[in-house]
């Protein structure tokens, strides 16, 4: 018997979406940087782990990136300033997000060379507004 064939919609296409990569440990926060930013046609590529962030960014070119600071591993100011020291990689606006909230730790984070950086617990309005200003 002959499989019937099947009708499908073609894919949407993504391609013109900008591609966020998010460096972010946590489950609830990881979600819910990528549920805003799917709501608002980005496509999202995400690791807990900082130590895969070159790899990613060689692999996948994102236009931004969510870096969270409090990682396992690796701080995320090392790998942003690893980034920013990188001919290939610097041009990519990255956005810190992080609980610290004492100023020498703010001063510390935009030392690293990061376009913006947002206190959690984030306000929605500002995280949105943020990644589309560095994603024109
Ligand atoms: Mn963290």
């Amino acid at each position: 018997m002959r499989a019937l064939a099947v009708r499908e919609k073609p894919t949407p296409r993504k391609s013109d979406n900008k591609l966020v990569l998010i460096v972010e440990d946590n489950d609830l926060n990881l979600k819910l940087f990528r549920d805003l930013l799917e709501a608002h046609s980005y496509t999202v590529v995400e690791t807990r782990s900082g130590l895969e962030v070159p790899e990613l960014v060689r692999k996948h070119r994102p236009d931004i990136i969510i870096m969270d600071i409090q990682l396992p591993q690796i701080s995320g100011i090392d790998i942003i300033r690893s980034l920013k020291g990188d001919r290939d990689m610097r041009n990519i606006p990255v956005i810190a997000v992080t609980a610290f909230a004492m100023q020498d730790d703010e001063d510390n984070i935009m030392a690293s060379g990061c376009e913006a950086y947002l206190a959690k617990p984030i306000s929605i309005e500002s995280f949105v507004d943020t990644v589309q200003k560095y994603t024109h």
